[in-house]
């Protein structure tokens, strides 16, 4: 026996750091995993964004990033383009900077065609002042301001009707090192409509009298009235114009208490996603009181399913902020407020509703989460909470759908997570953060669930992918699983950070990767468990 030398090696316990396949590419804690295909990684940047992980830095990764995305313009700009704004129109993203700067890309590279695609979504991608601006800040990184991009820009300000561009103006009026006048000037968009003329005038000239007209639109002439106005006028102008919202006023007006309950009354002035931001300055400026007549409009307002999905409020932007609203003070510390249990609630409920609503499909699910040290780096730049927090809050989603749910948390040992979303989402979350660090096994799941038969139809495994202390490889003890238990499970990898690493082998139809924090998670993992 001690003899056999043959009988000593196996693929199924060769350890992670060693290659058992092919296919397999070395990930960045030295383990052997697969490598998703570009498209996947393009889905990863958009929704993930621009950062570092644990392993590698924010500029390395991004650079990785932005090479993908030049290498899919010059192959297929066109799916290039499509999977950008089908991402982006779907609010899959909690932030858009990924999409504007691969947009961006797609306008520089590929075929004439291709180019002209990404210029004809730029209405569709870049739907702010914000948005537009960032994109010719980007843009300027890859090319020239050639006829096609200036006219694309003109079109930007010639197609909407002149009141919405008018909200543009007034609204978002400089980011990025760009203000309207500078987009303005290289677009040189010409119209014969009076209005439109009179407020690309004003744009240029804002302070130039002898070029008043009358033909300019309504909200213009309320904007400039605004900026020296007393609380009382604020009130007023409010009231007249449901277009007028915060971002009109100047700061001495908008500490009024009174202004603010002018732009709760008018709602248009205080979309959803600013109300979201506002929360603090509401509770700070007494509004949001257990007795307030404005909580109960408030809590409404965030709980609305349509009006948070027409929004494209994205989940994890709700949870920042409940994050730091729960958290009674602003991330600086720099100002303070006592949160209202009614608003956290709320909060909490508004998380679970950003979701689109699923029917359960009642199979038996196992949800992983890796709590290893790697998962304590933050998302991505724009979103500074950390890879375990937001995965915690994915694994409730799916708890909150399916009947028959086990949530377990690994590392190098694995053990039950006693969380629920019967609990607030903070606290859920902080059980997660307070765990110990240790090294990662992402094959541990699979491996625990067969020693001890447990019978899981679907594994969601939520991960860097960055595996490597294991005996076994994660893809192969899934397929073991699948023999010794005779149950043909399924496991989901849902990847945490925009590298380019999956323990899911992709040529098993059993496994698929996805991204962590993609607001079709819910609708994804449901029909593949379907099967
Ligand atoms: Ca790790």
């Amino acid at each position: 026996m001690a003899g056999d030398l043959l009988r000593g090696f196996s693929t199924r316990d060769a350890p992670q750091t060693e290659k058992i396949d092919e296919r397999q590419v070395r990930n960045s804690a030295g383990g052997y995993v697969f490598e998703i295909d570009d498209w996947a990684r393009l889905r990863r940047f958009l929704i993930i964004g621009a950062g570092g992980t644990y392993y590698a830095s924010g500029k390395a990764l991004t650079k990785d990033n932005a090479a993908i995305v030049v290498k899919l313009a010059n192959t297929d700009g066109e799916r290039l383009v499509r999977e950008i704004v089908e991402i982006s129109q779907a609010g899959r993203a909690p932030k858009q900077d990924a999409g504007v700067f691969a947009l961006a890309i797609a306008a520089s590279y590929g075929t004439d065609a291709s180019r002209k695609a990404a210029l004809d979504a730029l209405q569709l991608v870049c739907r702010t002042g914000t948005t537009l601006f960032q994109f010719c800040s980007y843009v300027e990184q890859f090319r020239g301001w050639g006829r096609g991009l200036r006219s694309a820009v003109a079109k930007w300000y010639l197609d909407k009707p002149v009141d919405a561009l008018a909200y543009q103006a007034v609204k978002y009026r400089q980011r990025h090192g760009w203000t309207h006048r500078d987009a303005l000037r290289v677009a040189h968009p010409k119209t014969d409509e009076s209005a439109r003329r009179a407020l690309f005038g004003w744009i240029a000239h804002p302070n130039d009298e002898t070029l008043a007209d009358e033909s300019l639109p309504a909200l213009i002439e309320a904007f400039t009235i605004a900026q020296t106005a007393t609380p009382k006028v604020a009130m007023r102008l409010i009231a007249e114009h449901p277009s007028m919202s915060w971002e009109m006023f100047p700061d001495n007006v908008l500490t009024s208490p009174e202004v603010w309950e002018a732009l709760l009354i008018s709602k248009t002035g205080l979309p959803l996603g600013a109300l979201i931001r506002q929360l603090p300055r509401l509770t700070r400026l007494e509004l949001l009181t257990a007795k307030s007549p404005w909580t109960a409009q408030v809590t409404e307002r965030l709980t609305d399913a349509d009006a948070l999905r027409k929004a494209r409020i994205h989940p994890v932007s709700v949870l920042l902020a409940h994050r730091t609203y729960e958290a009674g003070q602003s991330l600086r510390g720099s100002t303070s407020w006592k949160p209202s249990a009614k608003v956290i609630d709320a909060l909490d409920a508004a998380f679970y509703k950003a979701f689109a609503a699923v029917e359960p499909t009642g199979k038996r699910h196992m949800l992983a989460l890796d709590v290893s040290g790697s998962m304590v780096s933050p998302v991505s730049a724009q979103i500074p909470i950390s890879c375990r927090e937001v995965s915690a809050a994915m694994a409730l989603v799916i708890a909150a759908t399916e009947p028959d749910v086990a949530i377990y948390g690994f590392a190098t040992n694995f053990r039950e997570l006693s969380i629920s979303p019967r609990q607030r989402l903070a606290d859920a979350v902080r059980t997660i953060e307070h765990l110990p660090f240790g090294g990662t096994d992402c094959a541990l799941p699979f491996k625990v669930a067969r020693e001890n038969k447990w019978e899981f139809d679907m594994f969601a495994v939520l991960t860097d992918s960055e595996t490597w202390a294991g005996r076994g490889h994660p893809h192969s003890e899934l397929v073991r699983y699948r023999k010794e238990m005779g149950i043909p499970a399924r496991s989901a990898v849902l990847g945490m950070t925009s590298t380019g690493f999956s323990i899911a082998d992709p040529d098993d139809p059993g496994m698929l990767d996805i991204v962590g924090m993609d607001t079709a998670v819910p609708n994804l993992l449901n029909e593949f468990a379907r099967g």
